[in-house]
């Protein structure tokens, strides 16, 4: 039976395009008879947090989809969470040092940046020059005894290409000579990306692999692993990736791109696995409106453009109207409703936070409803009568907006000691620095405490109203 998976890097918040290549897996699935299963990639220790994986987690169960293997619920093939394979890729990386598919590099990071400096002032891409494959065995081992850190990279061929076929782009042939000389284990001992999610896939027994088009480059890497191994190769599909209405890559610069985002705003998980989903499809005009069923029943791969998935916001907006209006009844409409304001507290702490600020409950929609707004109306006006002046207030907003991405944790605390620094960075008070904030959050300088509405609003819809409030 087919076997597929969708493997996220738990290093920020999960992204659309996750859900987009998660749900083209799913559908591959069911459509085959076959089984779809999730595993986390988190070897890049320094990026990966478990905060983030449990979002990406919750993001996945938000969007419907069902798996039959996961970090949540084991199965026969676990752990599936990398960083509890570490010491499984080991005695592979080994296997390779023996025979000779693999050296041990121990050149410095500061010798490693000089050759990339090198290489690029003549104009090469920068690859490594494989200085270290010099060294004999006995080299090496006194290299190691003498404690000289070292990573293992894979040799790769000098001549000829790389040929392979790829179910979305057909016949594709990369020259060796582009492909750089992997680093397969790294300093600490942990597995890179290519190392483990070759080992993983082959045992997992993974049959298809589709994913994102960024990765069709490395093919190659994979496929060599594959052969040094002596293991079948699954075959691959790179879908290619979402794009803004101006056919640049999607970006949460140009559009949220936070399933949390959307989520927060109220479109049902139904109807954005409905438009994601016509990306897959071959349908007339007039029959958009599909459930998960339907999807599974048109699903074809041949629909895939290579050309690019066009995220248009109208449309989903108006597939998700379209879901709200004819695919709820009444009392599910409400029910649907109802959830959507409870969820993360919104609800409950909004009203806790208002309680001490209105005379009577009919004051409450004015007060809290920019929690559950979908737009809170900012215009510049908005911003007249602060005593910064407009210079100021953008300032402070787009210096919020670039710290906010640096943040790694999103609550009341983390957000109140990021704005002091935002404060004391452009040598003002807290207090000049909160008013155009509470404005581009609430769209009314009369509203809830600042840190706890940001924290409740999240950190996509925060990320959307400053941008709205940057102009
Ligand atoms: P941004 O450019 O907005 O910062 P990003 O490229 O940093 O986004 P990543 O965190 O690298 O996003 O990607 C997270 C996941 O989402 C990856 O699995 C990646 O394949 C997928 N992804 C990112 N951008 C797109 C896209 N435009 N279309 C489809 N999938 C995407
Ligand atoms: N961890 C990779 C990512 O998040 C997975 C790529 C793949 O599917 O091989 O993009």
């Amino acid at each position: 039976t087919p076997r597929v998976r969708i493997a996220p890097s738990p290093t920020g918040e999960p992204h659309v395009g996750t859900a987009y290549i998660a749900l083209f897996n799913y559908l591959f699935a069911k459509k085959n008879g076959g089984e779809f299963i999730l595993r986390i990639e988190d070897t890049d220790a320094t990026r990966s947090t478990l905060e983030f994986e449990q979002k990406v987690l919750d993001a996945l169960k938000w969007t419907g989809l069902t798996w039959a293997e996961g970090p949540d619920i084991g199965g026969p093939y676990g752990p599936y969470r990398q960083s509890d394979r570490k010491d499984m890729y080991q005695p592979y990386a080994q296997d390779l040092l023996d025979k000779g598919h693999a050296f041990r590099c121990f050149c410095t990071p500061q010798r490693l940046e000089e050759m990339r400096e090198g290489q690029r002032a003549s104009g090469k891409p920068p690859k490594y020059d494989g200085l270290c494959l010099k060294y004999s065995a006995e080299e090496v081992t006194a290299k190691m005894e003498a404690g000289e850190s070292s990573v293992i990279r894979m040799k790769i061929p000098t001549e000829g290409s790389c040929d392979f076929h790829d179910g979305v782009y057909g016949d594709v042939s990369i020259p060796w000579d582009s492909v750089d000389m992997q680093v397969l284990i790294k300093g600490d001992g942990m597995p890179t990306y290519h190392m483990a999610n070759v080992i993983d896939d082959h045992l997992m027994k993974i049959t298809h692999v589709a994913r994102g088009e960024e990765w069709l480059a490395s093919v190659p890497k994979h496929i060599l692993l594959y052969r040094y191994f002596e293991w079948e190769a699954p075959v691959f599909m790179h879908l290619s990736l979402m794009r803004n209405a101006d056919k640049s890559k999607l970006s949460k610069r140009k559009n949220p791109t936070s399933i949390s985002y959307y989520s927060a705003l109220g479109y049902l998980p139904e109807a954005l696995m409905n438009f994601l989903g016509l990306f897959f499809v071959q349908i007339a005009e007039g029959e958009e409106l599909m459930t998960m069923e339907e999807l599974i029943g048109k699903f074809d791969p041949e629909a895939l453009s290579k050309a690019g998935a066009i995220f248009d916001l109208q449309k989903l907006d108006w597939l998700n109207g379209r879901w709200l209006r004819e695919k709820l009844s009444p009392e599910e409409f409400v029910a649907r409703t109802l959830e959507w304001a409870m969820e993360n507290g919104r609800l409950t702490e909004g009203l806790k936070h208002s309680q001490s600020r209105v005379s009577k409950l009919g004051d409450l929609p004015n007060l809290a409803g920019f929690l559950l707004a979908a737009d809170v109306g900012l215009t510049p006006a908005s911003f007249a009568g602060l005593k910064t002046t407009p210079a100021e207030t953008l300032e402070i907003i787009t210096t919020v907006q670039a710290d906010i991405e640096k943040m790694i944790e999103w609550n009341v605390e983390a957000i109140d000691a990021e704005l002091r620094n935002v404060a004391d960075k452009l040598a003002k008070k807290l207090r000049v620095v909160t008013p155009p904030l509470f404005i581009a959050m609430s769209g009314s300088s009369r509203s809830l405490p600042l840190f706890d509405s940001m924290a409740l609003l999240g950190r996509s819809v925060v990320r959307q109203r400053l941008k709205i409030a940057a102009g």
